[in-house]
């Protein structure tokens, strides 16, 4: 059952000025292509078919806005790291990722990572842009039923390793529904105490 019954969507902005009001909380989910957001999104929020999903990866540029309830949004922010492997988010995001990063209403983070892949240069550098140690940042390491008991333990172990300080993290799987309630039970939690973010003020 969802905890959030009037998840809908909000609007998609391929430009800065189209972004909704910078008023509220809001919450940015981001991974690599394929890696498994759509169907994540859809998940946590308990809406078949709220963010598309697809077996063509790198096809969205959008920012797509979910409203999770009055005043709290989710942003699903463009795969990233498909073709241009090494190309950074800062360029491939371009002044949508800055005029995102600056919203006061930004709080949090989801990221979302394969667990075969684990977490790779591009998820560190997409941390970095997210301007840690600000921002509460979760991992979802996406798909998990594909690994066995002891590789999801592995790639559990290698993650946090990986992140300490820096992020929590999970296994997860929309597929099964693994991980559900503690991921929904993070987002509850940032809602619940309204993380907020000092920023310096923009010049
Ligand atoms: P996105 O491009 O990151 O938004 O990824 P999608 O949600 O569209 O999923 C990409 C592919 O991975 C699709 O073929 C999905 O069916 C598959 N997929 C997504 N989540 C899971 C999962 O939990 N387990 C498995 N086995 N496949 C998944």
């Amino acid at each position: 059952m969802s905890q959030w019954p009037h998840v809908q969507f909000l609007t998609s902005a391929s430009l800065p000025g189209q972004f909704p009001v910078d008023e509220g909380w809001e919450v940015a989910i981001a991974g690599r292509s394929n890696v498994g957001k759509s169907s994540a999104i859809n998940s946590l929020l308990a809406r078949k078919g709220l963010a598309k999903t697809s077996r063509t990866p790198g096809r969205t540029r959008l920012f797509n806005y979910f409203e999770i309830s009055p005043g709290y949004r989710m942003v699903d922010l463009p795969g990233y790291g498909h073709a241009e492997v090494k190309a950074s988010t800062r360029e491939s995001w371009g002044p949508m990722g800055e005029a995102l990063r600056q919203r006061q209403s930004l709080q949090a983070l989801i990221l979302v990572v394969d667990s075969r892949r684990g977490v790779a240069e591009l998820d560190m550098a997409l941390l970095e842009w997210a301007g840690l140690p600000d921002t509460a940042v979760h991992v979802l390491l996406s798909k998990s039923d594909k690994l066995s008991r002891s590789e999801a333990a592995q790639t559990l172990k290698a993650a946090r390793g990986l992140l300490e300080g820096q992020a929590s993290s999970q296994l997860f799987s929309s597929l099964k529904g693994d991980g559900l309630d503690e991921a929904r039970g993070v987002l509850k939690r940032w809602i619940a105490t309204g993380i907020r973010k000092e920023r310096a003020p923009v010049a």
